[in-house]
């Protein structure tokens, strides 16, 4: 970063922590992507005037309420819930809702700040929200879910609709939580389907979507590699976590010719040095509990209790478990161990440090919100089925995601390159062209859209 960079950013943050208190997720959000864009919007009189930066870092509006619901034992339960409609810019607020213990509103906010920008590097019409409770789905029964999904959509479904607001899954909420949530908006609302994404088939979802953010990953991926002249063939990459991203970007890594070493848990790393078959990760997606960490020998996977698959020397690593799950020592020892390319399956799953070490090492890195868009950018597709009344194929889908990946890959690696500050034909700056691609196209938005 220049000086310069680096003392605008600085003012930037100063002021914002100083009247944020307790909101640190949200400033380490804000200030990862102020230190690439504040300058440009310094040197254009419009950008500047219209404070661009400071408008987009503020939500538009958040929205917290109580769910309160019952337990199978009768008693009563009390979780918070929130939406934060940060920007709709660009079209409806759109983004995921985690149902996760671990959530609060400013790590709701610096995920829905995010939201914005990975949003508007899909070229689609979708604005940027988050949302979600601190509610635990682990070890609950399907009616208390069913009931903690009612109580939770009494709450929201004012605030939601197909051309105002449209939820979709994330971490704890799934196509069958989605299913739940998208009858009891109907119900509310009085109206048809439209106003979630991630449904089910048979509620109006689209084809692909449980498959998308994986899917759209591995496609981003094989772009990424092509622009740096190399492919995916007999490669070896690690994935973190076993959910539905990592599971789906590791069936396709296998489907375009990469061996997958790994993938995890929070209890350990299952490990294949030759790559797994796919057998392996059916196992793995079905496997639970004590089971999970004795795989069958047919399967030829190690279980590495306590481990995280950076050691495992890959030659490139997605990790696509959550954020903040790889830290700087990780980043070390994907460095030692010879890692070349990253890119982020998970949502900002990289701490500050370790994304600064890879950096520094030259490693090249794909943000999340490049990387990981695959998801909402089918979820865009689903809203234009939905209002559209028309069901595509899971072949257009496919082809029509290729597509998105490709072509924001492009966008973003232009940006990376154009501002490269030696000028010379040297790596692609994955996570500064997202950002400033990003802030272009929401910039512009903000001046033609006046003072509002
Ligand atoms: N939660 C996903 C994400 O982080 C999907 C959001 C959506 O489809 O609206 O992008």
């Amino acid at each position: 970063m220049t000086d310069r960079a680096t003392a605008l950013t600085q003012t930037f943050i100063d002021d914002l922590q100083g009247r944020s208190p307790g909101e640190e997720a949200w400033i380490d959000a804000v200030e990862a992507i102020a230190r690439d864009v504040l300058t440009v919007e310094k040197a254009n009189a419009a950008f500047a005037a219209a404070r661009v930066l400071e408008r987009l870092a503020e939500p538009d509006r958040v929205i917290a309420f109580r769910v309160t619901w019952r337990d199978d034992a009768g008693r009563v339960q009390i979780n918070r819930g929130w939406r934060v409609q940060q920007s709709n810019l660009l079209g409806p607020y759109k983004g995921g809702l985690r149902w996760h213990p671990g959530t609060t509103l400013p790590v709701l906010k610096s995920l829905a700040f995010e939201q914005v920008f990975k949003n508007a590097l899909t070229g689609l019409p979708l604005g940027g929200a988050k949302g979600g409770a601190d509610f635990d789905p682990r070890g609950r029964s399907p009616a208390e879910i069913e009931r903690f999904a009612m109580a939770f959509m009494a709450q929201l479904a004012p605030d939601i609709g197909p051309d105002r607001d449209v939820p979709a899954g994330d971490m704890g909420v799934g196509a069958r939580e989605l299913g739940l949530l998208s009858r009891a908006w109907m119900s509310h609302a009085r109206s048809w389907g439209g106003a979630l994404t991630g449904k089910p088939l048979c509620l109006g979802g689209s084809p692909l979507r449980v498959e998308a953010t994986g899917y759209g990953l591995v496609y981003f991926l094989c772009v990424m590699l092509e622009a740096a002249g190399e492919g995916i063939e007999g490669r070896r990459i690690a994935l973190s976590g076993r959910g539905n991203v990592a599971l789906h970007a590791a069936r396709k890594v296998r489907g375009m010719g990469g061996k997958v070493i790994a993938l995890s848990s929070r209890a350990g790393v299952w490990h294949a040095p030759d790559g797994m078959w796919g057998d392996s990760i059916d196992w793995l997606a079905e496997a639970t509990g004590e089971d999970a960490t004795d795989p069958p020998g047919r399967l030829g996977l190690d279980f590495l209790a306590g481990q995280k698959p950076w050691s495992l020397e890959p030659g490139i690593a997605l990790p696509c478990a959550t954020q903040h799950e790889l830290d700087e020592d990780d980043a070390r020892a994907l460095i030692d161990g010879g890692c070349r390319f990253v890119a982020e399956g998970a949502n900002m799953p990289l701490t500050p440090g370790a994304a600064r070490a890879l950096e520094r090492a030259g490693i090249v890195a794909a943000p999340g919100k490049a990387a990981n868009a695959g998801g909402v950018a089918v979820s865009g597709l689903e809203m234009r089925q939905n209002a559209g009344f028309a069901r595509w194929t899971a072949a257009h889908v496919d082809t029509d995601l290729r597509h998105i990946m490709r072509r924001l890959h492009d966008r973003v690696a232009n940006e990376g390159r154009a501002t490269d500050s030696a000028g010379k034909g040297c790596a692609v700056d994955y996570r500064r062209g997202a950002n400033l691609a990003a802030y272009r196209r929401l910039a512009r938005a903000v001046v033609d859209g006046g003072a509002l």
